[in-house]
């Protein structure tokens, strides 16, 4: 009988519906009875007489756990694949449950000894607000104490935005410009299907609007020396880290080599694409490309070139490939992989591989 402790709902899901729980190759198993007596959660009894493990209580077994798997000296032990966690942890519900439980449990799980990280919280205005369409907003924050900002961010970091009353947890948005004098801050703000905060954003926050912003944070900065050529590649809103670096380095020196690659789901996607031609105009040495997956192409002024296709296909299709050139990436974290492989088979090193990944 399994243990009524042990099946209890997993974030919301009934236990009984997760196929997770181990299964022996007894050809393999020497019957050395470590995952037995291993297992605190007596998924298996010993059969004393064939000298072999038996699962008795598979929904004992806790979600995820692979213990007895990595402790079984001869590897007879097998469960599904990891990836069938991965899917629950991607359903809103089971995330949203997640976040609901540390909030709830606040006082139990917080790590007591944590000093204050030295960042800062400011209220901040929503002096612009710039829909491009019912998937992507643009807004523009200045401080609400004039003198009052982030001026010591570097380009490529990230600010966090708490959720009103403090009901969930803070979530993470890229600076989309250089530092500014008067302490202001764009961000680019794509809309997560069933996503709690962007929801939010999108339904309920007007101009003028004050919100609570926290940071500056995040180690996505320029790394590289000056003689390195730079390929960017954003996806979505990945454009938002990408543009205050570029924007740092026309800055610094207009003649570096600088590549950018953009992609965006469908045309409408597409917004300050005045901002890539300026840089075309300025700087002899700055190329772009953009990729659409799909529907119609834009019609752009000549220098941005636009390909049909996935990012990763229109870089390995265009990008030369040069061994002499660091390379920053940002955007949801699911094109991270392609994008990878496609930047090495260019040949660029992992280790010059700089990613600005927007989630798990
Ligand atoms: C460093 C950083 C910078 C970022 N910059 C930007 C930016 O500039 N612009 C921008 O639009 N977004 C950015 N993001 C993403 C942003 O922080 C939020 O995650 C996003 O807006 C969704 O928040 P939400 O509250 O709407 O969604 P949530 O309610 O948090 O839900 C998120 C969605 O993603 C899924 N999900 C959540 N957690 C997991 C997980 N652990 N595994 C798998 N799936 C999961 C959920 O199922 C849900 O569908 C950035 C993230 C990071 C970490
Ligand atoms: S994976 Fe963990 S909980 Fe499951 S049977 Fe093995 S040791 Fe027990
Ligand atoms: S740990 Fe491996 S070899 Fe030992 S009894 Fe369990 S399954 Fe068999």
């Amino acid at each position: 009988m399994p243990d009524p402790k042990f099946l209890k709902p997993w974030h919301g899901i009934s236990r009984e519906e997760i196929k997770w729980n181990p299964a022996i190759d007894v050809d393999a198993c020497i019957g050395c009875g470590t995952c037995v007596t291993g297992c605190s959660r007596l998924v298996y009894r010993y059969d004393y007489e064939k000298r072999k493990p038996v699962v008795v209580d598979p929904l004992n077994c806790m979600v995820g756990c692979t213990t007895c798997s990595n402790t079984c000296p001869t590897h007879a032990i097998h469960f599904p694949s990891i990836s069938t966690i991965f899917a629950l942890e991607a359903k809103p519900g089971v995330h949203h449950s997640i976040e609901d439980e540390l909030i709830a449990r606040q006082e139990q799980l917080a790590f007591a000894e944590s000093i204050p990280h030295p960042d800062r919280v400011l209220n901040m205005k929503v002096a612009e607000m710039n829909t491009i369409n019912n998937r992507t907003i643009i807004i523009k924050l200045t401080p609400v104490l004039p003198g009052d900002c982030f001026c010591q961010f570097i380009p490529g970091q990230y600010v966090e935005i708490i959720p009103p009353g403090g009901k969930w947890l803070p979530r993470a948005y890229s600076i989309g410009n250089a530092p500014q004098t008067d302490g202001s801050i764009e961000l680019q703000i794509r809309h997560t299907e069933e996503g709690r905060l962007s929801n939010w954003l999108f339904k309920e926050l007007i101009k003028g609007d004050i919100l609570q912003v926290r940071g500056p944070r995040g180690g996505f900065t320029m790394k590289s020396s000056p003689d390195k050529a730079l390929i960017f590649v954003a996806g979505g809103t990945g454009f938002a880290p990408v543009k205050a670096l570029i924007e740092q380095q026309l800055l610094l020196d207009k003649t570096r080599r600088i590549e950018l690659y953009w992609g965006v789901a469908s045309a409408e996607d597409l917004y300050e694409t005045e901002t890539l031609i300026r840089w075309k105009n300025v700087a002899p040495n700055f190329n772009c490309i953009l990729a659409i997956d799909h529907g119609n192409l834009p019609v752009l002024p000549e220098g941005i070139l636009v390909y049909p296709g996935r990012l990763a296909n229109v870089i390995s299709d265009n990008s030369k490939g040069l061994p002499e050139t660091d390379a920053y990436v940002a955007g949801p974290p699911v094109m991270m992989p392609g994008i990878m492989q496609t930047l090495m088979n260019k040949g660029i090193g992992s280790e010059n591989i700089h990613v600005d990944s927007f989630g798990l």
